[in-house]
């Protein structure tokens, strides 16, 4: 299986560091280096800064149409190239090929959707109270050169968001990926090159993230920040964006409750549910993470979901049939095995799982527990990672008080046959997107992101472009 090294993408060239540094790559699955990655120094990143600048004056003047064009040449190349690029991804994160192939696809439907997005970039006539003669015109304008930074659960999927919606505003950006998975956004970031989009519009960047984010947030050429990651570094990066004036989008940390009314169609329940919990090894910010499930039915579904996860093919993503691969870095398999320990040792009852698979790679089994006290660390920080954690409620308001207990706001979902239970739930479950008899669908047309410390701004939708734009009003006195 081939795997190339990953150089920095610089003025519409692939570049390595002016140092020579570089940071290695391993494969989650073997522990083994599968190449490395360019390790950008501030000599690298002004020039970077300065080809931003100079792509947005060019990119900025281009008509919607001519953008337009680009972004959807590049959407097609990325489609034809979905099994190459989904073969690096599964190889440097880890997930089953399919969901990488699945990743690359995806970002071709949302990178068209924001191509035609462009050209609805409206602004408005405000007729004048005072004089006829006077033309009131609101301007959408693009903000400027962007910085997004982006991690490594679904290496393309968190690039692509961002990018598309920038470009579809005429911004230009310059992207700091994953250092744990950069070949598979240099793939998205290629498709982009060859589909000609002027040099400087797109730039890609890795090194120390910290050192990175506080020389470029501060920096005079960037007007927006844009950040996919966890709560804390957030907070960090928006109060360092808040001193320099930056425009801010922040699409950070969940704890998604699944509430399972005593009417919910059980079976559904956990078809869905479990399906979401342990797509990409639960290294997912929408993923459930807090069942809770009403009294009379959660020994029933405990059981049921219990025995959906002792099935899932635990594996080597490029293996045929694997259905979870690892967690992406040895990081989480640390986390996630004391997640586990500490609800035992408070009193959950553990109905499958709880252990690391192997000694080579970073598997861990599917883990479901129930009865989980609510002073559980998994009950309280967010999971990443394999672990449903379940506990039983008594009437729905409880279930929505728990819900709502956490300082999180991303995602949450619901299972009930009452219309009246699910109107309830939409009006007061504190979460930024609902799912409700289903499993997660986000789309590139919907709304994408959390409130209260999961963050704010949008990534789909209108408000995503919005997040772009530079809104101004000018009035024209006709003499
Ligand atoms: P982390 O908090 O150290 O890093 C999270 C992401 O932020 C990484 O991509 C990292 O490169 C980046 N980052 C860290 N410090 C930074 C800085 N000073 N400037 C710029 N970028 C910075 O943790 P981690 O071990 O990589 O990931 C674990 C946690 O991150 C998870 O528990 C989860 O909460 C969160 N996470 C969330 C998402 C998401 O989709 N919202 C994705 C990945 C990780």
């Amino acid at each position: 299986m081939t795997y190339s090294n990953t150089q920095l993408f610089i003025d519409g060239k692939w570049l390595d560091a002016a140092s020579g540094k570089t940071i290695a790559v391993v494969n989650p699955s073997t522990g083994k280096e599968l190449g490395h990655v360019a390790h950008a120094s501030k000599a690298d990143l002004d020039l970077a800064l300065v080809a931003a600048q100079k792509g947005f004056e060019t990119w900025r003047d281009m008509t919607a149409s001519a953008r337009s064009q680009i972004m959807r040449k590049a959407a097609g190349l990325l489609r034809k190239r979905a099994e190459t690029i989904g073969r690096l991804i599964t190889q440097e994160q880890g997930k089953p090929l399919a969901e990488s192939k699945g990743e690359a696809m995806a970002a071709a439907d949302i990178i068209e959707w924001f191509a035609d997005e462009g050209f609805r970039v409206y602004g408005r006539i405000v007729p004048s109270r005072f004089n006829l003669a006077i033309r009131q015109m609101v301007l959408k304008d693009p903000v400027g050169p962007v910085v997004a930074f982006t991690p490594w659960n679904f290496p393309i999927n968190q690039v692509v968001r961002k990018v598309a919606a920038a470009l579809s505003a005429g911004c230009s950006i310059l992207v700091k990926a994953p250092e744990e998975t950069p070949a598979g956004p240099a793939g998205l970031i290629q498709a982009f090159a060859d589909s000609g989009l002027p040099p400087g519009v797109l730039g890609l960047v890795f090194g120390d993230p910290a050192e990175i984010s506080s020389y470029l947030i501060p920096h005079p050429i960037i007007r927006k920040v844009t950040f996919t990651g966890s709560t804390p570094v957030g907070k960090q990066l928006a109060a360092l964006a808040g001193q320099h004036m930056k425009r801010v989008s922040m699409e950070l940390g969940g704890h998604a409750p699944v509430i399972v009314a005593e009417d919910a169609d059980i079976a559904l329940a956990v078809k869905a549910a479990g399906a979401a919990k342990f797509r990409n090894a639960g290294q997912i910010c929408i993923s459930p993470t807090r069942f809770l499930v009403h009294e009379s039915i959660a020994n029933e579904f405990g059981a049921a979901l219990a025995k959906q996860a002792s099935a899932l093919k635990v594996g080597d993503g490029l293996t045929q049939g694997t259905q979870m691969g690892p967690l992406a870095n040895p990081r989480r398999l640390t986390a996630i095995n004391e997640f586990a320990k500490d609800a035992i040792e408070r009193g959950a009852e553990l109905l499958s799982g709880g252990a690391r698979i192997g000694d080579s790679g970073n598997f861990f089994q599917p883990t479901v527990l129930a009865n989980v006290p609510i002073d559980a660390k998994v009950f309280n920080d967010e999971p990443f990672g394999p672990i449903a954690a379940i506990r039983k409620f008594n009437t729905l308001e409880d279930a929505i008080i728990e819900a709502n207990r956490l300082p999180y706001g991303l995602a949450g979902y619901a299972f009930t046959h009452s219309l009246k239970n699910a109107d309830l739930l939409a009006r007061r479950v504190e979460v930024g997107m609902l799912w409700v008899n289903q499993l997660a669908l986000p789309s590139a047309e919907l709304p994408f992101g959390g409130i209260k410390d999961s963050g704010y701004g949008s990534e789909g939708g209108p408000e995503a472009v919005d997040a772009y734009l530079n809104t101004r009003a000018v009035s024209i006195t006709n003499v």
